[in-house]
């Protein structure tokens, strides 16, 4: 049934209400009062009013009076009245007829308009969820810029997508990108002038009637942060109703997600290539390096014997193949590391231990240059459980850089202490140091600084590898400017909680 047809129905059962009641309480006239006559009218009209609402309400309340004046007061059969106080009792029918089916009325509308923003809600809800829940992450933001076009009825709506170089270099429209830094709802008037918009937020946007206002700029933001700009645009002018900017409030917010969705999106596509990148380059750099190593070999064992036949040649071309010996066996073992395939035997060593081993070590190396040692053991004794292998690989390098960057003749020092429940190693010198924006990169694998001297140094591998088995471990290595000129790299490892008693 049509609302027309109910609406006409509820008039004919008012009205024939009206009738009946009026006929039995005529019938019934003798032993009625004037009180029962306006309660029973009374009935009748808030009947009509729930059923048919306030027209149908006022207009039994007027028939009703008119009646109850004509049959119900006396003189009967006429609208003249004798006694004054009729008129009261008549005048206060009306006015509480009039007065709820008013009041009747409004609850109705508020109950009406409830259900129609739940039915909003319901209608909003589903659609940013359809909208987002498209494949594609940049399919989902054109679903929500037509939705939000088509239900406003705009002649274009576009996303902008906002990351900070766009902003930057200003590849956005100026006022888009103005819009997006400063997080601000910009709208342009016909005439070209701009401005901001009223109360800054979509909701807040009073643009009701004809504004003169074609394009607006509404800032998307996903927890505190612009992600994007909305930009609504009709030559017609933009006019949004209070229903129509609640829709663009919530739309916009499904679209703030859409581009940050986007924006996730991206980013790992962007990761899975550098996975993928870094994968092929650690299979690459482990079958270049094992390929090398066997003709490697061959070399050395030519080199031996030409040497032995008293060709001079022969000691440069061992020299280079053992540098380049080493060169492969780092490749090798940086690539191990990457992979976490380097066997350590993580077990209970003392420093004294590995300090001892590194002296012997590089003793020859160091040319003379005098190694100080000083072990801080503040009574405990100086224990870890590490690799020792692994960890005298590290500090061999540590003091063979050292040697190799610090002026001849100063001394390299070494240090060795407890630090709550680590062992730290420093290894100083007073060499030139590593400059500030270095200082990361230098654990970089391959990093040379700019203007390296090639005879200087190996191929940037030594700190690359001596930071992963450090981390390898469970402990780390570090750089630091050492105070008064020099470099400090710092070995932590794990510590073990061995008193001396224990070892007794
Ligand atoms: P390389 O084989 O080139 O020495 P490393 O990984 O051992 O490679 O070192 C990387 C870079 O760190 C070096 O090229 C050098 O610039 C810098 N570096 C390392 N140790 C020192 C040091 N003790 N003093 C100054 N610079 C250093």
């Amino acid at each position: 049934m049509t609302t027309r047809s109910r609406i006409w129905l509820a008039w004919l059962a008012g009205f024939v209400a009206l009738a009946a009641v009026t006929g039995i309480m005529l019938a019934f006239q003798s032993r009625l009062d004037k009180a029962h006559t306006a309660l029973i009218y009374l009935v009748v009209v808030l009947g009509g009013s729930v059923r048919g609402g306030r027209r149908l309400g006022l207009a039994l309340a007027a028939s009703a009076f008119l009646l109850f004046n004509w049959f119900f007061l006396p003189p009967y059969g006429t609208f003249t009245i004798r006694d004054p106080l009729d008129w009261l009792v008549l005048v206060a029918f009306l006015i509480v007829s009039a007065v709820t089916a008013e009041m009747l009325h409004r609850e109705q509308m508020k109950a009406e308009e409830a259900r129609r923003r739940a039915e909003e809600v319901d209608r909003l809800a589903a659609l940013g969820a359809e909208a987002l829940n498209v494949a594609r992450a940049d399919d989902a933001l054109a679903a929500i810029s037509a939705v939000i076009r088509d239900t406003l009825k705009l002649a274009e709506c576009r996303i902008h997508v906002a990351s900070p170089e766009e902003t930057d270099v200003g590849s956005l429209d100026p006022l888009v990108a103005w819009a997006a830094r400063s997080g601000q709802a910009v709208l342009r008037h016909a005439d070209g002038t701009t401005g901001l918009a009223p109360g800054g937020r979509p909701f807040e946007l009073s643009l009701e009637g004809p504004s003169g206002v074609n394009a607006l700029l509404i800032p998307l933001r996903v927890r505190e942060r612009t992600v994007g700009v909305l930009e609504l645009v009709d030559e017609r002018g933009i006019a949004l109703d209070p229903g129509q900017r609640r829709f663009l409030a919530a739309l916009a917010y499904y679209a703030a997600l859409g581009v940050e969705r986007t924006r996730l999106a991206s980013e790992a596509d962007r990761a899975a290539v550098l996975r993928e990148a870094d994968r092929l380059k650690d299979a690459l750099i482990a079958s270049v390096s094992h390929d090398l190593r066997t003709p490697l070999t061959t070399i050395k064992a030519l080199a031996h014997d030409l040497r032995a036949s008293g060709d001079e040649r022969a000691v440069t071309i061992e020299e280079e193949a053992d540098r380049l010996n080493h060169l492969v066996a780092d490749l090798l073992d940086l690539s191990r590391l990457q992979a976490g395939s380097v066997p350590l035997h993580l077990e209970l060593n003392a420093v004294d231990d590995l300090i001892g081993a590194l002296l012997q070590r590089v003793s020859a190396a160091l040319d003379g240059r005098q190694l100080k040692v000083t072990l801080d053991d503040q009574g405990s004794l100086l224990v870890g459980r590490f690799d020792l292998a692994q960890s005298l690989r590290v500090l061999v390098n540590l003091v063979e850089n050292a040697h190799k960057y610090a002026p001849a003749g100063l001394p390299i020092e070494l240090r060795a202490w407890r630090d709550d429940k680590h062992l730290s190693i420093a290894v100083s010198d007073r060499g030139p140091g590593v400059p500030a924006d270095e200082q990361d990169r230098i654990f970089q694998p391959f990093y040379r600084p700019p203007g390296k001297t090639p005879d200087v140094g190996g191929a940037g591998l030594g700190l690359a590898i001596a930071r992963r088995l450090a981390e390898a471990q469970g402990g780390a290595l570090s750089y630091e400017p050492r105070p008064g000129g020099g470099s400090t790299f710092t070995l932590r490892l794990p510590g073990a909680d061995v008193t001396e008693a224990d070892c007794l």
